[in-house]
């Protein structure tokens, strides 16, 4: 499945198929969150094709707001999904402020704002790493192996500078290649530690 299927005029096309209305309107970031969420459904075990994976998320995740017709992942349902809108200026074409009042004074009322799809946090990217070592065999104190900021693989090539290949090779380097963040390893008599540095 090719990635650069998912720009914005392909969701939009597919999103004009299944609301069976043109002229449909998407916010960047909502572009964004919808195709995360259909790449991740096209991954799934029983969808058979990318236009499948789509149909399930706009199915569950996807509205389009009554007024505007702007794509929606999150605004006001009105009586449990006789209709959308997109925002307080959309809803208010349609009820007053009384009227809405009126409708959603209840705990139990099915008139609320609510999210169809949950925004996905900012991805926090790892970006250095520094590497410590005992500088004397099996002693308990760490010092810093060195005082550059290290990339995963830089912290460990750092370490293999520092040991017998040979070493690297046959004890430890298949355990640290699988990790990607804090390490602590005994190799030959001196422990290391890779520590995580958020910047
Ligand atoms: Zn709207």
């Amino acid at each position: 499945m090719s990635t650069n299927t998912f720009t914005k005029e392909w969701l939009l096309e597919q999103l004009e198929k299944w609301f069976e209305t043109s002229g449909i309107k998407i916010k960047d970031e909502d572009v964004i969150e919808i195709t995360k969420e259909i790449e991740e459904e096209s991954n799934g075990p029983l969808v058979k094709s990318l236009e499948e994976a789509a149909n399930n998320v706009f199915d569950s995740n996807v509205r389009l707001c009554g007024e505007c017709k702007t794509i929606m992942i999150e605004g006001y349902l009105i009586h449990d999904g006789d209709a959308y809108y997109c925002s307080d200026e959309c809803l208010y074409k349609n009820w007053t402020i009384k009227e809405w009042e009126e409708v959603t004074k209840d705990d139990d009322s099915s008139c609320y704002w609510t999210e169809w799809l949950e925004r996905r946090p900012e991805e926090t990217v790892i970006e250095k790493y520094f590497v410590v070592y005992n500088s004397m065999d099996n002693a308990h104190d760490f010092g810093l192996l060195t005082q550059k900021e290290l990339t995963f693989e830089e912290a460990l090539q750092e370490i293999k500078d520092d040991i017998p290949k040979e070493l690297f090779d046959s004890v430890i380097k298949e355990e640290l290649e699988h990790l990607n963040e804090n390490l602590e390893a005994e190799i030959g008599h001196r422990f290391y530690r890779i520590v995580l540095k958020n910047t």
